[in-house]
């Protein structure tokens, strides 16, 4: 028995479950009964790796960032997800869903989509497998993230704007659940993340966890060891988090270091932090840490990042910092912003946001020169490129 695996009925500790509507009981069921059988089937493995390897462009490389190691006095790999086929690690998971969700006999996909990075990868794989594809999307995201809207329409997918609550990634979940539960028994629902009912926060990470399984062979080719001192990713649902330390969890000496968006400060009333601020609720079929007003509605969360609002997190990431597994840190905009700048002049590499709440925590901690540290890139900045050139000192050496 490992301590940090989901038990049967979906939990990690008192986190997870599977709170659905009646009407959805048979299909998440069925997932249930039938996610590992599948992936674990060779037949399976054999179809997902060929594709992760010609498709996506696997193994993502495992790069020595020398400058950025001189600056901190310690080792720092990046873990290139941002090399990936659409630009970020959220292919792995629809790839491998999709697999999934032929082999179950189903003839229509929908998916949720908050910045349009997950409905990217929606569409490219409905694409590549020609299967329908209808992704949710709040107005608000549809205005602001355009462009993903245009991708994913030239992909063949169809974007419906989701008009209900705030309109963005919460209630474009909502009308994803909707739609599932008007058309269960041929509609196979694409979660993005690490979050919903389970067995979508198990079944996620296992499809992330190709990336752990990598830097375990691709350390110990460079540094002669399989295991790190410390890994370090960024947390929105949590999948490219659960990835990077899936295989290291059982690890005690591998830290695991964790970084949501403080926004304009965990105490600003414009956060993402999560795990900071919220408290025992549920969202989207799952029970977990939920920011909520003291009468328990769901607070809109705030982050200059697109992809790291979601006002809950995945019930795993819930477990893992209530027992101390990981240590979590609330990195604000600024802290981002300003080390996204400095990854680029030291690197010529330019992160995603998202991805550079994960380097923002190098600040904050003391390392040894012969400490080891993974972080994981979890995509490219291309897509942010309007909000970096907004930032006065995008241009100026830091
Ligand atoms: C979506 C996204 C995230 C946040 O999602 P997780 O499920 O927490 O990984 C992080 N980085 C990038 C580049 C993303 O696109």
């Amino acid at each position: 028995m490992q301590p940090y695996n989901v038990n049967e009925n979906g939990f990690y500790g008192e986190y997870g479950g599977a709170y659905i509507p009646e009407i959805l009981y048979a299909s998440v069921e069925n997932l249930k009964n039938n996610y590992r059988k599948v992936l674990d089937d060779p037949q399976f493995q054999q179809e997902y790796h060929a594709l992760l390897r010609d498709y996506v462009g696997r193994p993502s490389p495992l790069y020595l960032a020398q400058r950025l190691s001189n600056r901190y006095n310690c080792r720092i790999y990046l873990k290139r997800e941002d090399l990936n086929h659409t630009g970020a690690h959220k292919i792995n998971n629809t790839i491998g869903q999709i697999l999934l969700a032929r082999r179950m006999g189903k003839t229509r996909i929908i998916a949720e989509t908050g910045a349009g990075q997950h409905g990217v990868a929606t569409a490219t794989v409905c694409a590549l497998m020609n299967m329908p594809c209808v992704v949710y999307m709040g107005a608000t995201d549809v205005s602001r993230q355009h462009l993903n809207v245009k991708r994913m329409r030239m992909l063949g997918a169809e974007v419906i704007p989701v008009t209900s609550g705030n309109r963005t990634l919460k209630d474009a979940t909502n009308e994803a659940i909707r739609d599932w539960c008007s058309h269960p028994s041929d509609t196979y629902y694409i979660i993005g993340s690490t979050v919903g009912p389970h067995p979508y926060p198990d079944m996620v990470a296992r499809l992330q966890s190709v990336i752990s399984e990598e830097i375990r062979w691709q350390l110990q080719e460079k540094e002669s060891r399989e295991t790190p001192d410390y890994l370090i990713a960024c947390v929105g649902g949590g999948s490219n988090a659960a990835g990077t330390i899936f295989h290291f969890l059982d690890e005690p000496s591998v830290r695991i270091v964790l970084t949501e968006a403080a926004g304009k400060g965990v105490d600003s009333g414009q956060s993402a932090a999560t795990i900071h601020l919220g408290r025992l609720g549920i969202i989207h079929g799952s029970k977990t840490l939920l920011m909520q007003s003291d009468d328990g509605q769901i607070e809109e969360p705030y982050s200059i990042s697109a992809g790291l609002d979601y006002p809950g997190i995945g019930p795993l990431h819930a477990h893992l910092a209530k027992t101390g597994r990981s240590e979590v840190w609330a990195i604000t905009d600024d802290e981002a912003m300003n080390a996204a700048f400095e990854l680029t002049q030291l690197e010529g590499i330019i992160p995603a946001i998202e991805s550079a709440h994960a380097l923002g925590v190098l600040k904050k901690k003391i390392f040894r020169p012969e400490d080891v540290v993974v972080i994981c890139l979890s995509g490219r900045g291309d897509k942010d490129m309007e909000t970096y050139s907004k930032i006065e000192n995008s241009t100026k050496k830091i």
